[in-house]
């Protein structure tokens, strides 16, 4: 039964970041995630209890998947290969270029919190106030470091024999996403060389990573910023 209370497919463009989100009353993935109750342990992903529930998860689901293909008369073990999943060249560049953002801007960060952990230590209540300040940025920064290189990865994949409506419309939902992440990720290091311009060289090279990536995901998926998001954009 459909409940007319969720928004059809809006966990599917969205950032995942369940926490700031405003939709959550409209979701039905955060409905089910929330009535399974999960422990804070079972939600971070460097936890094991997150890795035990995952294969909790994937076991039932086998079960259910064998109970149901039997029922269908479909024998799991003798399925035809999957169809071949093409990525073009060009969109292997913007990828790499994405994903290695995102490697640099966490291995960046990291280093940021290294030096204000180390200058807590000398003058503490000047630091804190300033790292109260970026905090926040910094986190919007950590969310999207690597979910811009996933989504571009997904809007740019297509199996061999998917419709062309279909591919489209989810190319330029999942291409959205991305430019999503890259015009917050360029707003929050924007405010963050406001807070600390000592920063100010290492910054301005991310900026016009984004930039370069943002006009590139622009080119390549030119419908992308007017897809209209179900629940996000009207
Ligand atoms: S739509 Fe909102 S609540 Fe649902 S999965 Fe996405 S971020 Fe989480």
């Amino acid at each position: 039964m459909i409940n007319k209370q969720f928004i059809s497919s809006i966990y599917n463009y969205c950032d995942r970041w369940c926490d700031r989100c405003s939709m959550t009353d409209s979701c039905r993935l955060f409905a089910d995630e929330k009535e399974q109750q999960l422990t804070d342990e079972e939600q971070d992903i460097r936890n094991t209890a997150f890795w035990n529930r995952i294969s909790e998860n994937f076991s039932e689901a086998m079960i259910k998947l064998e109970e149901m293909s039997s029922e269908m008369g479909i024998n799991l073990d003798d399925l035809p290969p999957a169809p071949p999943r093409i990525v073009p060249e060009i969109h292997k560049e913007l990828i790499n270029q994405a994903t290695q953002y995102g490697i640099e801007v966490n291995k960046w960060l990291n280093e940021l919190f290294d030096y204000f952990e180390e200058s807590l230590k000398l003058n503490g209540e000047n630091r804190q106030v300033l790292f109260d300040s970026v905090i926040d940025f910094c986190e919007v920064l950590r969310w999207y470091s690597m979910q811009i290189g996933v989504k571009i990865s997904r809007a740019s994949r297509r199996d061999e024999d998917e419709e062309e409506s279909t591919y489209t419309y989810d190319q330029n939902g999942s291409a959205k996403v991305a430019l999503l992440g890259l015009e917050r990720s360029i707003v929050a290091f924007t405010e963050i060389l406001k807070k600390i311009p000592q920063y100010e060289d290492p910054i301005l090279v991310f900026l016009a990573k984004l930039a370069i990536i943002k006009q590139e995901v622009n080119h390549l998926f030119p419908g992308a910023a007017s897809f209209k998001r179900p629940g996000f954009d009207v």
